[in-house]
C-alpha cells in the first residue's frame, strides 16, 4: 500500500512524500530542506520529483534536491519549469518503478495555464486547483477552464484521497459556511478540522466524497449555492460558470 507523508514547508505548503521502505518520491517540493532532512532521517533514496504547476512555492526546492543526485522531474509540459526532465500532459502515465507506482496525468488548467494533477492508487495530488473545501485562485486561466477542471476531479470516485498543496482548510470552511449555512457536513468538517489543527496535525487528505458534499466550488448545481451566489450578485444566474465565478469573486473579496 502506498504510504503518503506530509512534509510541512514554507508558511502553509505541504510537500507530499510517497514512500516505501527504501525509496521516496516528492510532489511539489517548494523547498529542499524538509525533504533532505526527512530522507536522511528515514534513510530513503529519492526516486522522482513531481510538480503540479510552476509556482515557486511548489518547485523552488527542485534545483537543490537535484544537487544531491539526478532523478526524473515530472511536470506540466505547458509551463516554464527549468528543471523538468519529463514534461507530461493528460494521457501520460508517470511510472515510479522504485515504488511500484503508476499515476495518470490529468490536465486541470485554471489556477495556472497548464496545471496538472496526478491520480492513482486511490490518491489525487491536485496542487492548487482543488483545496479542502476550496479551490485555487484564477491566475492564468478562466472560470470556464476552472469549472471544467474541478468537474473532471469531481468525477473521480468518492473514496479518492485528496492531497492538495496548502493547509487552508479552516479558513475555507468558514467561507463555505457563509455560502451554505445549513450544510451539516460543513459543521462536522469544522469540528474535525479544528480538533486536528489544535493537535498540530494536517487536515489533509480529505476525500472527494466530502468535497462533493461540502466544497462550494464543486456545488454550482446545488440550489442553496445558486441562491447564495444570486444574493451576492444581486442578479439571477444558474449557469455553472456564472455561479462559480460569483462564489470565487465573493471569496476573493472576503
Ligand atoms: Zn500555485
Amino acid at each position: 500500500m502506498l504510504e503518503v507523508v506530509p512534509l510541512p514547508a514554507l508558511s502553509d505548503n505541504y510537500i507530499w512524500t510517497l514512500r516505501n521502505e527504501r525509496y521516496a518520491a516528492v510532489v511539489d517540493p517548494g523547498e529542499a530542506r524538509p525533504v533532505l532532512a526527512y530522507l536522511a532521517r528515514e534513510k530513503l533514496t529519492l526516486a522522482a520529483i513531481l510538480a503540479t504547476h510552476h509556482h515557486p512555492d511548489h518547485v523552488g526546492g527542485i534545483p537543490e534536491l537535484l544537487r544531491h543526485g539526478p532523478v526524473p522531474v515530472f511536470g506540466p509540459k505547458g509551463e516554464p519549469i527549468a528543471t523538468l526532465t519529463r514534461p507530461v500532459a493528460e494521457g501520460d502515465t508517470v511510472e515510479i518503478p522504485e515504488l511500484g507506482l503508476a499515476l495518470s496525468v490529468l490536465d486541470i488548467p485554471g489556477h495556472t495555464r497548464a496545471h496538472v494533477a496526478y491520480y492513482g492508487a486511490g490518491s489525487l495530488f491536485c496542487g492548487d486547483t482543488l483545496f479542502a473545501c476550496g479551490c485555487g485562485r484564477l491566475f492564468e486561466g478562466t472560470a470556464a477552464q476552472m469549472v471544467a477542471s474541478l468537474g473532471k476531479l469531481a468525477a473521480l470516485p468518492d473514496a479518492t484521497k485528496v492531497y492538495c498543496g496548502h493547509e487552508y482548510t479552516l479558513a475555507n470552511i468558514a467561507f463555505a459556511q457563509q455560502v451554505e449555512p445549513a450544510n451539516a457536513v460543513l459543521a462536522a468538517r469544522l469540528a474535525r478540522a479544528r480538533a486536528l489543527r489544535a493537535e498540530g496535525k494536517p487536515t489533509l487528505p480529505s476525500t472527494l466524497g466530502e468535497e462533493r458534499a461540502s466544497n462550494p466550488f464543486l456545488r454550482w448545481a446545488e440550489p442553496a449555492v445558486i441562491d447564495s451566489a444570486n444574493k451576492y450578485l444581486g442578479a439571477r444566474v444558474s449557469d455553472p460558470v456564472k455561479v462559480f465565478s460569483a462564489i470565487r469573486d465573493w471569496k476573493n473579496r472576503g
